[in-house]
């Protein structure tokens, strides 16, 4: 004869075997009275697709048969949880005798947690009911069941990246078939600074390869902006990293201007390359991909090999606004819902309209747009603007302890971040050699990147 202990222990393997299939983690297990094993179970509600698959009436069905009996006259049966009514009601049709329970089970236990069946005297008697047997054991199966299904949920629901309640995301058929841009989009939103935000990226070539180009956008483009440099950097057998930032392209757009910072968005940008683990990289930056990506490198120079830069400045606080930019920020700030397209078309003239429409493609109302408002104010104008402390400190960087190689490429028709500014940028970066001038090429460089691009393969 076994002991309830040793009984449990069978129980609690047939428990393990329930786990195993993701089942709830309950087992039973049916002695005769001469001794023998007659029945054992464990839950198959999910596998059998059967609401009555509970362990205990698995266990009982089996002892019946094996002896050939619908009565179960003296026999114990032993569970890890108490039992709901539907087990407890099979128990006393059976007449078992003795009932050993491991774990009690507080929502719906029949043995006395929710009701006490077998202490029905109109019902019952015949059972003799031991409670607590191994109930720790027990208890802890169950347990970590539980706390496993839950990560589990957890990461599916990150996986599926749910919309925040204080954001809006562009539907999928806005970006269907964009002239130029066949890469598959990537998404991350656990970083900790994205705080469940999705932000999109671009991630092509081999994980390996010996140069990755991290491409970063501004105002008011997206990674299709890089869509005729991306193909020479593939070609040349290297790796593209292209994010969105928050608030443009495929990524998530808060609803609030306010929520967009400098800090904020510099904080992503560190976070993903991180994550991303992404060495070797050639940085290329334009407009405020320069205003936050030449902020970077200082964080984890060991990254950095070397650095494509188009028009951009450093936004230190200590240099006032050109004319030109206070110019655009005026713009906007009249102009809140002006035709991103339209820009990028009027700059270049070799755009297709279904090349220019696929800028508008992340807006399709006012609601998405709260980053195309907020990116212009954002730029540091003063010493104790959020950002321009930082710059500063990258200014020195780029000028005393850069050792990667440069290119630097201007668009020559560019009013804003044409040729003056950056010929200074050019002076600040150490060991920086004379710039790359495309004369008609406007502010959005890229647009004219293919001999760009092709020029940083050779010299990056
Ligand atoms: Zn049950």
């Amino acid at each position: 004869m076994l002991s309830p202990d040793a009984l449990m222990q069978l129980a609690l393997e047939q428990a393990h075997a329930a786990a195993a299939l993701g089942e709830v983690p309950v087992g039973a297990v049916v002695m005769a009275p001469d001794g023998r094993i007659v029945g054992q179970g464990y839950n198959r509600n999910r596998t059998d697709a059967d609401p009555s698959a509970h362990a205990e009436m698995l266990a009982l069905r089996q002892a019946a048969r094996t002896l050939n009996n619908h009565r179960l006259d003296g026999c114990t049966l032993a569970v890890t949880l108490e039992p709901c009514a539907m087990c407890a009601g099979a128990m006393l049709h059976a007449r078992i005798g003795h009932l050993v329970i491991g774990a009690a089970d507080p929502k719906t236990g029949a043995a006395g947690s929710v009701l006490d069946l077998f202490g029905q005297t109109q019902l019952n008697h015949h059972t003799q009911v031991s409670h607590g047997v191994q109930a720790e054991a027990c208890g802890q199966l169950l347990q970590n069941f539980f706390a496993q299904r839950r990560q589990h949920h957890k990461e599916t629901a990150r996986m599926n990246h749910p919309l925040r309640d204080d954001a809006l995301r562009t539907p999928d058929a806005a970006f269907a078939n964009l002239p130029g841009y066949p890469w598959q989009p990537h998404y991350i939103s656990d970083l900790p600074a994205l705080n469940g935000l999705r932000l999109h990226y671009l991630d092509e070539g081999p994980q390996a390869a010996p140069r990755t180009w991290l491409c970063i956008h501004g105002n008011p483009a997206w990674s299709y902006l890089y869509r005729k440099m991306i193909p020479v950097f593939l070609a040349a057998g290297d790796r593209v990293v292209a994010p969105d930032l928050i608030g443009f392209g495929k990524s998530d757009k808060p609803k609030k201007d306010s929520a967009h910072s400098f800090t904020w968005h510099r904080q992503v940008l560190l976070e993903f390359v991180e994550r991303l683990d992404l060495q070797d990289l050639r940085l290329v930056v334009q407009d405020w991909g320069g205003l936050l990506g030449l902020t970077l490198p200082m964080a984890a120079p060991q990254r950095y090999s070397a650095l494509l830069v188009m028009n951009t400045a450093l936004g230190t606080g200590d240099v006032p606004l050109s004319v030109g930019f206070l110019g655009w920020r005026q713009f906007v700030a009249d102009n809140p819902g002006y035709e991103v397209g339209k820009l990028f078309g009027r700059g270049n003239p070799q755009m297709s309209a279904a090349e220019c429409a696929a800028y508008n493609a992340p807006y399709p109302d006012a609601g998405h747009r709260a980053a195309l408002r907020a990116f212009p104010p954002m730029v540091p104008e003063h010493l104790d603007s959020d950002g321009a402390a930082i710059s500063r400190e990258a200014r020195n960087f780029w000028q005393q302890q850069w050792a990667g190689q440069t290119l630097i490429a201007i668009g020559a028709q560019d009013p804003v971040l044409g040729p003056p500014v950056m010929k200074g940028l050019a002076r600040l970066i150490k060991g920086c050699p004379e710039p790359m001038v495309l004369e008609a090429a406007g502010h959005f460089v890229q647009e004219h990147g293919e001999p760009i691009a092709q020029a940083a393969v050779q010299r990056l």
